[in-house]
């Protein structure tokens, strides 16, 4: 197992890269931007899924599968959305390579393979099933429609980074339709809410939900609801977004349907996604100079056991009365492992546990077993103390409960002690420097004075939190009127 982690004091994104390798959950590719996700990593991303997928399917969403590749003519059929995302498209143009006759041995594209139609690889999904749609929904029964696919999709970035922006990614994309505004809205509403609840009941990453502005809204959207989440270098990352999509992708597929009056009315629409940048946020939120840190939701294995012994014969004796305690953890729906590798010694294995993040370890050899006692390890508070083995099952559950919770509070609470109000220019700058964070502010409510602000300092507006109260201000760039304050932040 690895070598020592930078710390992140020395070396935040250094710390970032040098922990996602060594506890093994992913790897840059041959790909450029691409990576691969690991068995470890997947794991964790499985459980993210299963229990995003568990929220959707109860809240009456059912899962399709759509085609990787948009033919060019569908892709820009919804012009704002085209212009948005075209700079970041793959476009497949031939359909097959042929020997290369100038040099032996490699391959070219076959001149004559050429598509009479580009196709793009979506880095978005919203004109393949807009364009599905129109077959679908002819009329006010066949509404809403609530759909999510699982799938990959492929955005061109120039800079990328481990899980956070990676030219491929993973995630879950919901495209909705409704036959009102008002309906559409409460969809995107309550899917930015599941998606708060996921994040900070889930993996204990609290977050503030809000409403982006018009330079940082999804294209072609009306409206972006997310949840920005705050990492431990003062940085905010988006975890989520959601987004009321108006008409606008109705009109462009001409899709309509027939209201209970009998007219003719387009449909209104909803789009919404979380990916594999969750990963990154997960990471950023709980983890230290040690290595991963895993709220027990989240841990491919919540507890693992290790052995301490000298020979087989002990080994023997050990194995017997953890076979006992793995069989009891299980019936109590915690998910072990017993570590009886004789391939490492047990330092060794400490080590690379702590370092994946495994949130309780337990430690038991021959004098445990005469003492009837075991050694239990928090990966979180790197805290250890000696119990008995008698209720050891009841008690690795409660303490995996109040792992999960104490996760949670850490996370809230320097989040919490990281959002400053300030109301001129000068402090704005100051904090920025000196502590980073949310930094909130009055704001007129221009894209030129967010553009401003952003190449004066790097810091864009995050959100509009949507609990923001009303309270009369004058902007602290122009010092023009404005009446709540918002969320500033340098942002991953
Ligand atoms: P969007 O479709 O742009 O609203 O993005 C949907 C979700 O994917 C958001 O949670 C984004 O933060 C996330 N996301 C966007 N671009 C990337 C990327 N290059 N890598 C990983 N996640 C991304």
């Amino acid at each position: 197992m690895g070598k020592n982690l930078t710390t992140r004091s020395e070396d935040y994104s250094k710390w970032y890269n040098e922990l996602v390798v060594q506890a093994d959950l992913a790897e840059n590719s041959a790909v450029r931007g691409c990576m691969v996700i690991k068995p470890y990593g997947y794991a964790i991303w499985e459980k993210m899924q299963a229990e995003l997928d568990r929220m959707f399917k109860e809240t009456g969403h059912q899962n399709a599968y759509f085609p990787l590749l948009v033919p060019k003519s569908l892709f820009e059929a919804e012009e704002k959305n085209a212009e948005g995302f075209a700079k970041e498209c793959a476009v497949v143009t031939h359909y097959r390579l042929q020997n290369d006759p100038d040099n032996p041995g490699k391959l070219r594209v076959d001149p004559n393979a050429k598509l009479e139609e580009e196709l793009v690889v979506r880095p978005t999904s919203e004109a393949i099933i807009w364009n599905t749609y129109k077959g679908w929904i002819q009329s006010y029964r066949d509404l809403p429609l609530l759909i999510n696919q699982w799938a990959n999709v492929m955005r061109w970035e120039m800079r990328t980074r481990l899980f956070l922006r990676t030219a491929e990614f993973l995630w879950q994309e919901g495209h909705t339709a409704h036959a009102t505004k008002k309906e559409a809205i409460a969809e995107a509403e309550q899917m930015n809410d599941i998606y708060a609840d996921f994040a900070e009941n889930f993996m204990a990453i609290p977050v503030i939900k809000g409403l982006k502005t018009e330079s940082e809204r999804f294209a072609g959207a009306d409206e972006t609801y997310c949840i920005e989440a705050l990492m431990q270098d003062g940085k905010a990352l988006q975890a989520g977004t959601s987004h009321f999509l108006g008409q606008n992708f109705a009109k462009a597929f001409d899709v309509k349907f027939t209201s209970k009056e009998g007219k003719q009315e387009h449909v209104w629409a909803t789009s919404w996604g979380v990916s594999t940048r969750l990963m990154g946020a997960l990471i950023m939120t709980h983890s230290d100079d040690q290595g991963l840190v895993l709220p027990p939701n989240l841990a491919p294995n919540q507890v693992v056991i290790v052995p301490i012994f000298k020979n087989e014969e002990q080994l023997e004796a050990i194995s017997e009365v953890v076979n006992g305690i793995v069989k009891e953890l299980r019936s109590l729906g915690v998910t072990v492992k017993f570590d009886s590798r004789d391939t490492l010694r047990p330092g060794a294995k400490f080590a690379q546990h702590e370092l994946q993040g495994v949130p309780l370890r337990i430690a038991i050899g021959s004098r445990d077993l005469e003492n009837g006692t075991v050694e239990l390890a928090r990966r979180d508070t790197l805290s250890k103390e000696t119990t008995s083995i008698d209720g050891i099952a009841t008690k690795v559950k409660d303490l995996l409960a109040e792992i999960q919770l104490a996760l949670h509070d850490k996370a809230l609470n320097y989040r919490d002690t990281h959002i400053t109000e300030v109301n001129s220019f000068d402090e704005f700058k100051e904090v920025l420097e000196t502590k980073g964070g949310f930094i909130s502010a009055h704001w007129d409510g221009t894209m030129e004075t967010e553009d401003k602000i952003k190449d004066l300092t790097k810091a864009t507006i995050r959100c509009i939190p949507l609990d923001a109260v009303e309270e009369p201000g004058e902007c602290m760039f122009t010092g023009k009127k404005s009446n709540k304050r918002v969320l500033f932040a340098k942002a991953y």
